[in-house]
């Protein structure tokens, strides 16, 4: 690489994302040490005044590392991009030793004992009590073993909730931070993306406390949460119509299969199958688009150079970004010949085939290359036919699910015990299981009952809402009773389960 003194204004953007500390900059201006740049071209990418220009690094003294697509040029004693590689002697070594789960063991909180994995009973009907300091509607003991367990349930209204709903799709729905639309009124935004799917964030507190959308926020998470069907609308994007366990409904066309994976996951997969299918394959993909003849997978599968140049940016050989828009593979291009930019005759040839297709592999075209250098349609060929296949049955089917969130309140801590600081002590070091209608949460670590439940296992219609606002939600919370006592637990509003506990016990 080599700076254009002229046109650096020494920002300081390459110095700061250079991941060898090869850049420096002198009398404001920015200076690479050959000897520890890689070539990974992040400053070419990142300097807004082109004044990166691409150079190779030295082939003599590096050794290629081919650990990943950026495949760094390594020099004597020095690492690469990734700072896990290094070039010792020649050889490129993995610095760190493989560890077993015993190496980090410490790191990891204790599992919950498996007599407290299940609830006595579920929270789902056994009320709310108002206000929260008097015992929890729910509190039953149970023997298991030699184990005394006790449940906590209450139907708990928490204003700190929201419903994280993932979609899996690569259709286009809207800019990430687009305003949620339901019943006119903003109760969401759209979140990053996750791989092969849309989330979508609903509610939170500041959405339920905020006025008049607090209310349609507080009925979208319910609904969602019990599994009916709801109406969004994307700001500037898409209209959506989501039930949990069904496939999304998007602009009034149901979602078919997930992607099987961005487009360079998709030609590393099926490369060898690509390579028989055409003489260059193209996958659509508004993450990455993959290009076969350039790809590692390509090479490695056998694909020679065809001098097709696509028209998105290159991430690293044969990985381009793509774009966002309602055409293939989530991207802006409906005509998949858009994605050409140009085709080198010095490097391609009369009756070279191109496929082009998407992440699905719902869409494909098959082209051939002219004298002249223009394309051709031509009917997909059977080898080709077959490769759409294999990614469609590859594919899995688009469902929409969702994580509903919420933080249990100081107040609902009172209801179990006396001293909610050791409740929630006690949650954090996994001698209480948190549930919600028996399915068990995820809950976040530092500080406080912050927890995660997918909706999908709880009994439909176990949510509801009151219009403080707030969501309601079946918690329940199960431990041994000694812990229960230690943390001044309502010991005195325990009751056996069964209700008749069996004789001999
Ligand atoms: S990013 Fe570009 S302009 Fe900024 S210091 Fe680096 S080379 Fe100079
Ligand atoms: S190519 Fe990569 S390693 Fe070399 S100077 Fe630029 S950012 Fe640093």
């Amino acid at each position: 690489m080599n700076i254009n003194i002229e046109k650096c204004v020494g920002c300081s953007w390459c110095v700061k994302d250079c991941p060898v500390d090869a850049v420096t900059l002198e009398n404001k201006k920015a200076k690479i040490n050959d000897e520890l740049c890689v070539g990974c071209r992040v400053c070419f990418r990142v300097c807004r005044y082109e004044a990166v220009e691409m150079e190779p690094v030295s082939l003599d003294r590096t050794v290629e590392c081919d650990h990943c697509p950026i495949k760094c040029r390594i020099g004597q004693g020095h690492l690469g991009a990734c700072r896990r590689y290094e070039n010792q002697d020649g050889e490129i070594i993995r610095l760190d030793q493989p560890l077993t789960f015993d190496d980090v063991r410490e790191y990891v909180a204790p599992a919950p004992k498996a007599e407290l994995r299940e609830p006595v009973i579920t929270a789902i009907g056994v009320g709310t009590t108002y206000p929260d300091c008097r015992p929890a509607p729910g509190i039953v003991r149970q023997k298991r073993g030699d184990v005394e367990v006790v449940t906590v349930a209450t139907e708990v209204p928490l204003s700190y909730s929201s419903v994280l709903v993932k979609i899996d799709t690569d259709v286009h729905i809207g800019n990430q931070g687009a305003p949620i639309i339901y019943d006119g009124r903003e109760v969401g935004m759209l979140e990053t993306e996750q791989y092969g799917s849309k989330m979508l964030h609903i509610g939170g507190v500041n959405r339920l406390t905020g006025g008049a959308a607090g209310f349609a926020a507080a009925r979208a998470i319910t609904e969602i949460s019990n599994h009916r069907p709801v109406k969004l609308r994307i700001k500037d994007g898409a209209r959506l119509e989501i039930q949990i366990g069904q496939p999304p409904v998007i602009n009034g066309e149901a979602a078919g299969n997930m992607r099987v994976g961005c487009g360079s996951a998709t030609t590393g997969i099926f490369a060898s199958m690509f390579v028989e299918a055409a003489d260059e394959v193209m996958v659509l993909d508004s993450h990455i688009t993959g290009q076969l003849s350039r790809h590692v997978a390509g090479q490695v599968a056998g694909a020679k150079p065809t001098g097709v140049e696509p028209i998105f940016p290159m991430s690293t050989p044969g990985r381009y970004f793509g774009d966002h828009g309602p055409g293939w593979g989530g991207t802006s291009i409906t005509d998949p010949r858009a994605l050409i930019k140009s085709i080198d005759m010095n490097v391609a040839w009369t009756g070279m085939t191109i496929l082009i297709t998407e992440t699905t592999g719902q869409n494909g075209a098959m082209f051939e290359v002219q004298s002249d250098g223009s394309l051709k349609d031509i009917p997909i060929a059977p080898k080709a036919q077959a490769a759409l296949e294999a990614i469609r049955e590859t594919c899995e089917p688009s469902l929409v699910s969702a994580m509903y969130t919420a933080g249990s309140g100081g107040s609902a801590r009172a209801g179990v015990c006396r001293y909610p600081i050791k409740l929630t002590r006690a949650v954090h070091q996994s001698k209480v299981v948190v549930t919600v209608g028996g399915v068990p949460a995820y809950v976040m670590p530092g500080g406080g009952i912050s927890f995660f439940v997918d909706v999908g296992q709880v009994k439909p219609g176990s949510f509801s809402w009151t219009p403080t606002p707030a969501t309601i939600c079946p918690l329940e919370y199960t431990m041994e009773v000694k812990d229960y006592e230690a943390m001044g637990g309502h010991v005195e509003a325990m009751k056996p389960f069964p209700a008749k506990e069996p004789k001999g016990e």
